[in-house]
């Protein structure tokens, strides 16, 4: 968990009205409105259809751009692609682009530092989920420098000089005028309006908050985040948040294709028509030695004698090196040459016998 560390004040700091206001009224509004003109008017297909499409613009818009693009760097974006997410980003209000990925990239950097990550889960489900954004906190200070290769994206300094119009048309104007297009003036704006940014802020929330608390930690014990496939369903694909804080320039969450990660397949589909490219990822020996690592840190915990140990790091470092042999061989590989494809079943072979060894130790170890 967390550690409270010099800095971090047991004062209040000041609010932040604007914040406080539509993050504590616009869920009250959606719980009692919402129901209540339901009730008494009801809402026909095509609101629920405008929500929908608003509920996947606005949250990949956040995951897909905000977050795997600007923030991560893991793929480029045409320009087309970009303008589309900061729109619909700016839409899911949780500020500018320059802010949010400020804000992410300190989380990265200073993981778990109550006095630097601006959502630290160690001081609390509440202040990792939305208690950061109320108040006016040294974690979260207005600090850019980190984000200078964002900013130079013409894109994002637009959406960052135009957010609140920008905000204000997809919010509220063009909900409005698909309702007046539709005959029905709030029915739309209460469900593509109203409820869709409360369910848009709190399904991103729960990034910072739960998924930094419920879940398994496979690929990382350094930190407290979590993969939660159960997560991954609201979040557009982002529950798989340990693998996520260990390859954080992969532009995949749920690296298996059965994984639910929304995100990964715009991003995949996107490439097919150019408008997405120079997607990163790493090479999955790579991966299976970061899940080795952990496996053998627990392995090691429950060791009872030297001997054990000893046998657990030995044939750790022999799987940890057939894992390496590989990576370092895909990355000088001609598939053409007749000796490479021969050289390379023997290191997967060595490679298999290696997994086979580990299993058996760390079994004992169990
Ligand atoms: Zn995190
Ligand atoms: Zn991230």
């Amino acid at each position: 968990m967390g550690r409270r560390e010099q800095g971090v004040s047991d004062q209040k700091p000041p609010l932040r009205l604007a914040n406080s206001l539509i993050l504590l009224l616009t869920p009250f509004l959606a719980l009692v409105a919402v129901p209540w003109y339901g009730y008494r008017v009801g809402f026909d297909l095509f609101e629920w259809s405008i929500f929908a499409v608003y509920m996947a613009l606005t949250g990949l818009s956040i995951t897909v751009g905000y977050h795997r693009l600007w923030a991560h760097k893991t793929y480029k974006g045409h320009f087309v692609f970009r303008l589309c997410c900061a729109i619909w980003g700016a839409c899911a209000l949780q500020n500018s682009i320059i802010h949010w990925t400020s804000d992410h990239r300190n989380h990265h950097r200073f993981v778990d530092r109550d006095e630097r990550d601006p959502y630290s889960a160690g001081r609390g489900f509440w202040f990792s989920h939305m208690g950061w954004i109320l108040r006016r906190h040294e974690s979260a200070k207005d600090d850019f420098s980190n984000v200078k290769d964002v900013m130079a994206d013409p894109v994002v300094q637009w959406q960052h000089k135009y957010y609140l119009p920008i905000a204000g048309v997809t919010n509220v104007v063009i909900p409005l005028l698909l309702g007046y297009w539709h005959g029905n003036l709030w029915g739309t704006l209460l469900l593509a309006g109203l409820l869709r940014l409360v369910l848009n802020h709190h399904f991103t929330f729960l990034i910072n908050s739960l998924a930094h608390i419920w879940g398994r930690q496979t690929y990382g014990l350094d930190n407290t985040s979590r993969d939660n496939y159960f997560l991954a369903f609201f979040t557009y694909g982002e529950g798989f948040h340990n693998y996520h804080h260990r390859f954080q320039w992969d532009y995949r969450n749920g690296i298996k294709w059965w994984h639910f990660d929304p995100s990964k397949w715009v991003i995949r589909l996107s490439s097919w028509v150019g408008l997405t490219y120079r997607l990163k990822y790493p090479s999955p020996y790579k991966v299976e030695q970061a899940r080795l690592q952990v496996d053998y840190d627990r392995a090691l915990q429950r060791a009872l004698s030297d001997g054990e140990r000893q046998g657990l790091q030995d044939c750790y470092q022999a799987l940890r090196s057939a894992l390496e042999a590989l990576v370092t061989f895909q990355q000088h590989l001609n598939k053409k040459d007749i000796t490479v494809k021969k050289e390379q079943a023997k290191l997967k072979a060595d490679l298999k016998h290696q997994r086979r060894a580990w299993r058996e130790v760390s079994k004992l170890a169990a």
